[in-house]
């Protein structure tokens, strides 16, 4: 359930999540609509991955991202966040965010307390970060499908 499928490629508009205060953590997570979360392989698994994503026809970065459940449909709905690993100035609701999932981690688990869950994502980020400097992940990040159809109109410059 979670390597068959991969590397896996998918686009589509930020949406507002359910407030978790995953940015007051220090990691926000930029959702996808329940649409899109509709249209990943109903058998891939829950859990923590990673890849390289784009917003609009910005740059690239490395990702991990979550597959979990969505309290908002009782925990029969997925729910697909991305944490880009980047700074941004500014929010980016509305915005396509564009993806390739290139790697798995771990399953989704339960966490006693808030420092230990920080703590899990933390090294989450850090095994991303390694892995995705590997030469089988890294070609991913220089991929087509992160060249949105517009730039393909602009001059060499
Ligand atoms: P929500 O519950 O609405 O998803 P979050 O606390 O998870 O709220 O914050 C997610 C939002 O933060 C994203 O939709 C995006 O607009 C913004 N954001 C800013 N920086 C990042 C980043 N590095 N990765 C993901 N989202 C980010
Ligand atoms: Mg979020």
């Amino acid at each position: 359930g979670a390597m068959r499928h991969l590397p896996y490629f998918c686009r589509g508009e930020v949406v507002k999540g359910f407030g978790r205060g995953s940015k007051e953590l220090g990691i926000p997570t930029a959702n996808f609509s329940e649409q899109v979360v509709e249209s990943f392989p109903p058998d891939i698994s829950t859990g923590i991955y990673y890849g390289w994503a784009c917003v609009g026809n910005g740059d690239v970065h490395k990702m991990v991202l979550s597959i979990g459940w969505n309290p908002f449909y009782k925990n029969i709905k997925k729910s697909v966040e991305t944490h880009i690993i980047h700074t941004f100035k500014e929010d980016f609701y509305g915005e396509i965010l564009s993806i390739v999932i290139t790697g798995y981690i771990r399953p989704e688990k339960n966490f006693d307390s808030l420092d230990e869950l920080i703590s899990a994502i933390q090294e989450d980020i850090e095994e991303a970060k390694r892995q995705l400097d590997l030469p089988e992940h890294l070609k991913l990040k220089e991929d087509n499908f992160f060249h949105l159809p517009e730039s393909k109109t602009v001059n060499n410059h």
